[in-house]
């Protein structure tokens, strides 16, 4: 082989490993930063995930940071990091915000000043409004992003996701779809169709039933995902699930029960079939109180005739998928 065409041998090689997306591993690493949906404010919705063998992670809402990679750094996932800010610096790589709730954005925000520079903030536009307009604001914070109230500090580039149009994010090894979803309409909340190869897991930010919000988001959602259960490409779906089934409609403000959750599983199990079975259900951002978090268990337990997988993400706990 001629010097000049090793030369471009080795270029090529290198090319096809970083679009290969730098891992030829399969699946998810998951670390729940924080699973809850309120009040205790050290552990609010937000999951690191990243495609298994890459470097670094994209962070699936932010609620809690600090806190959960405290948490996590007991298991020494960091390696010799035992620092929450010197680990959000190195390892987070983007953010993706479902939606202007604090519980969804209060550890980014809270965190910006420790932050490194030149990180993305991924968002469909009525997102990116919200935190501009009431969070990176001078009037509730500085504005560590690039657009909106000065002075700007520009940490953070927003960067304006279209739904249902995949985006890639390299060091992560993943690409991610965005999905629109109703959260009290109008106001939109997002589901991220996360992509590694030929691997997906779909994290829904908070959301209501069709039927009560009167929307047809989640009936889009299920039509786009079905297919990828029936290959056996989807390996889990993180769902929220806020309040147990004593909470009437007129009052879940945009979130599910166990009922409802049951109602829209069984929707997805008609287009989807039994391949649902083995997709891992991850109930996500129950809101405590006293007995709150076991009435929703027990009345989940309840609602199951599918038999469908049911986990509950613990913080700072590993997750393979
Ligand atoms: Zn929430
Ligand atoms: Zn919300």
């Amino acid at each position: 082989m001629k010097t000049s065409s090793l030369f471009l041998f080795i270029i090529g090689l290198f090319i096809c490993n970083i679009s290969n997306s730098q891992t030829n591993q399969k699946g998810f690493t998951i670390i729940p930063l924080g699973v809850k949906g309120g009040l205790d404010e050290s552990n609010l919705s937000a999951y690191l995930v990243k495609a298994n063998g890459a470097e670094q992670y994209i962070c699936l809402d932010a609620g809690t940071i600090y806190a959960g990679l405290q948490k996590a750094t007991l298991s020494n996932y960091f390696g010799p990091l035992h620092d929450a800010t010197e680990i959000q610096k190195k390892f987070i790589n983007s953010y993706f915000i479902s939606h202007g709730h604090l519980d969804h954005t209060a550890g980014l925000v809270m965190n910006s000043p420790g932050d490194s520079f030149k990180k993305n903030i991924y968002a469909i536009p009525s997102v990116i409004e919200v935190l501009k307009s009431s969070q990176f604001s001078s009037k509730s914070w500085s504005n560590f992003a690039n657009e909106g109230d000065k002075p700007i500090i520009g940490k953070y580039q927003y960067q304006y996701l279209v739904p249902e149009k995949e985006i890639e994010v390299n060091s992560a090894g993943v690409s991610v779809t965005p999905f629109v979803l109703s959260h009290v309409k109008p106001y939109e909340s997002t589901a991220f169709l996360v992509r590694n190869q030929s691997d997906y897991l779909l994290y829904l930010g908070d959301t209501g039933p069709d039927e009560v919000e009167h929307s047809s988001q989640l009936e889009n959602l299920w039509n786009h995902i079905a297919p990828l259960i029936q290959k056996k490409q989807l390996k889990s779906i993180f769902i929220e699930v806020s309040f147990s089934n004593k909470v009437a409609d007129a009052s879940l403000y945009g979130h599910l029960t166990p009922n409802w959750l049951m109602r829209e599983m069984n929707k997805l199990y008609l287009l989807a079939g039994d391949h649902l079975k083995e997709v891992s259900i991850m109930v996500t951002h129950m809101k405590p109180c006293v007995n709150c978090e076991t009435n929703i268990k027990e009345d989940l337990q309840k609602a199951n005739s599918l038999g469908l997988k049911l986990y509950f993400p613990k913080q700072g706990e590993i997750i393979n998928q």
